[in-house]
């Protein structure tokens, strides 16, 4: 089997961090900035970033379409942090006329842990990694406030204001996103899980 190529669509954010873990996870990794480089990648990552400019940037780019396009033929994408945002189906706190590709049937809601904890780490216990817990970084981090039949929750963490659990990483079909950032780690596990549903995928077609 050929290695994939996995774009990380570069407009805004971490992109070079998500460009290390995937060449570490065993892929061939490359920016993508523009529709005619989308077309040319098997899978992507919408990185970590703010995603009010990441979405202003995507249809100044005119890659928002071609973006939704591949989603809804069947395309994996991986977001964290903001690319969750970008891949939400409904943003709640987002701007006005904030934009997402949207494909995950749930409701995200951005900057979601509060003020005292804009930026803080955890261990998380995350389905399918079972061998050691995820180290968690999450930075002004969004959390998924409702999910849909259809959507896996991989990941939970205790409420920052009390017992109620925030579910912080999901899958929905080739779709896979998480609050935090695996890319800042070091721990490349999640990418390689990522890695892993984009060789099944291409397996099938
Ligand atoms: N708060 C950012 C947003 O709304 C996300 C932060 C991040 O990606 N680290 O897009």
């Amino acid at each position: 089997m050929s290695t994939p190529v996995i774009g990380v669509l570069a407009l805004q954010g971490d992109v070079r961090e998500h460009l290390v873990a995937l060449a570490e996870a065993d892929a061939l990794a490359r920016p993508v900035r523009r529709a005619e480089e989308l077309a040319e990648v098997d899978a992507l990552v919408i990185p970590g970033g703010e995603s009010t400019t990441m979405s202003k940037l995507a249809l100044l780019f005119g890659v928002m379409d071609p973006l939704r396009e591949r989603v809804a033929a069947g395309m994996p994408v991986y977001g964290t942090c903001a690319g969750m945002i970008m891949l939400a189906d409904k943003i709640l706190d987002g701007r006005e006329d904030q934009e997402s590709v949207g494909g995950i049937d749930m409701t995200v809601r951005r900057n979601a842990f509060g003020r005292q904890n804009e930026s803080f780490e955890s261990g998380i216990a995350f389905k399918g990694l079972d061998d050691a817990p995820v180290h968690g970084v999450f930075i002004r981090a969004p959390w998924v406030e409702a999910v849909g039949a259809g959507v896996e929750v991989l990941a939970e963490l205790p409420g920052a204001d009390g017992p109620e659990s925030r579910i912080v990483a999901v899958r929905q079909g080739n779709l896979l996103a998480t609050s935090f950032h695996p890319e800042l780690t070091g721990d490349h596990r999640v990418h390689a899980y990522f890695v892993k549903m984009v060789e099944e995928h291409l397996a099938a077609e």
